[in-house]
């Protein structure tokens, strides 16, 4: 995808929009699944990065299965065509009704709390398989919000714990199929994550019914020029070199599963923005831009930073500025940047937008939501239409008390 498809983009369909980049996500598909040294491995797509349907299909066609972290994701999972048997549901504090419709629908169930646990021995007996989430207490990750291994996460149960869960599977006949981590996002090198499956190896050696583990996903992607990124032929090579040892000491094969997220569509995808208004201030210049915290949230919400580009007008003097939103918060996009110099009009490009982008936008200040368009090749279509006041508008009840006579 180039600049010349991003530009015709902004022409067609107008800003803002994220624009996908369907080889990208190929190729990162690929590249994860040929990382583990010819190890088959199961990759489910953690969709709550980016859930468009036609994002979904694609990753259909490559061979992925999907994480869904909400039964509402479930139903979208099935409805772009996915089998049951495809899907890992990996919820965190549902209600246990929840877990029943999922159980129902036939998706994996991945469950994190021991009251969970012993509700859902008390339900299913031996009669329903499930994975239980180990939190293993490893510190991984670029940032605390996004670390979710951790001491204090809320996630999984705590791998001191695992005497306890055997007790409870023991007692209600539950078969444990499958054990499960996740860290958190940004993990950057092999030795964490390796530390995080021997500690899962050891807890593996305690359930004989095991077919699959789950080592989650965090695998980071270079956000800035010189960013350290998941090292993730390194990552692939050893944990495929231990896994190998696992299995023939636990005395079977067992199958390796991830759920990446971040990794297969974050550089893919491009958010377009137009600049609205050039402000000279006292200490800096502004570019303010149709967009804001409300359809990119990431450098808000975590600190993230995201290179931006000026695609209008790439041959002009280099100027600093600091990228700023139109919503009525400090939403800074990008802080003190060096772009080839902004004209009122001039359409930026911010990289890295394909994953926790749309997915996390929002109507903050009755803003509508972006549209979505995919680039396949010379081939550029929308796939998700520009919001309207209608659809802003579209669930509110007006009380017949207080419509104001006229
Ligand atoms: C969010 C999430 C992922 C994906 O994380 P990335 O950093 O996007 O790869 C995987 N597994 C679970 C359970 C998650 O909640």
């Amino acid at each position: 995808m180039t600049n010349k498809h991003l530009l015709e983009v902004s022409e067609k369909f107008g800003t803002p929009t994220y624009v996908y980049d369907a080889n990208k996500i190929r190729l990162q598909y690929k590249r994860l699944e040929n990382a583990f040294d010819k190890l088959p491995v199961k990759l489910h797509y953690a969709m709550k990065a980016l859930s468009n349907i036609n994002i979904l299909r694609l990753l259909k066609k490559e061979g992925a299965g999907l994480d869904a972290v909400s039964i509402e994701e479930v139903y979208l999972g099935l409805r772009a065509g996915f089998e049951p048997s495809a899907i890992m549901y990996t919820p965190n504090c549902v209600d246990f009704s929840e877990i029943q419709e999922a159980v129902e629908i036939g998706v994996h169930i991945n469950i994190d709390n021991l009251t969970i646990l012993e509700e859902f021995g008390h339900v299913y007996g031996n009669s329903v398989p499930c994975c239980v989430r180990i939190n293993p207490h490893i510190m991984a990750g670029g940032n605390s919000n996004i670390s979710v291994g951790h001491i204090d996460s809320k996630f999984g149960i705590s791998i001191h714990q695992v005497r306890h869960i055997k007790r409870i599977t023991e007692n209600y006949g539950i078969r444990v199929n499958g054990l499960h981590m996740h860290t958190g996002s940004d993990i950057v090198d092999a030795e964490v994550f390796l530390r995080g499956a021997d500690l899962l190896y050891e807890a593996a050696n305690s359930f004989p019914d095991l077919e699959f583990l789950d080592f989650g996903s965090g695998f980071k992607v270079a956000y800035k020029e010189g960013d350290y990124v998941a090292e993730i032929e390194k990552i692939g090579f050893d944990i495929a070199q231990s896994f190998r040892k696992f299995c023939s000491e636990y005395g079977r094969e067992l199958e390796l599963w991830f759920e990446p997220g971040k990794y297969i569509v974050s550089e893919s995808g491009q958010f377009l923005v137009k600049s609205n208004v050039i402000k000279q201030t006292t200490s800096t210049v502004f570019v303010g831009v149709n967009s804001g915290q409300n359809h990119l949230i990431r450098p808000m919400f975590y600190n993230a930073y995201h290179y931006i580009e000026n695609i209008s007008n790439p041959d002009g003097t280099p100027r600093l500025y600091s990228v700023v939103g139109y919503i009525c918060e400090s939403d800074t996009l990008g802080y003190d940047r060096i772009l080839s110099e902004v004209n009122v009009g001039d359409i930026l490009a911010i990289k890295n937008a394909g994953a926790y982008g749309f997915s996390m936008a929002n109507n903050y200040n009755s803003r509508l939501r972006p549209a979505e368009v995919l680039v396949d090749g010379e081939s550029i279509q929308l796939i998700r239409k520009r919001e309207t006041l209608e659809d802003l508008i579209a669930n509110e009840v007006e009380i017949e008390s207080l419509i104001l006579a006229d």
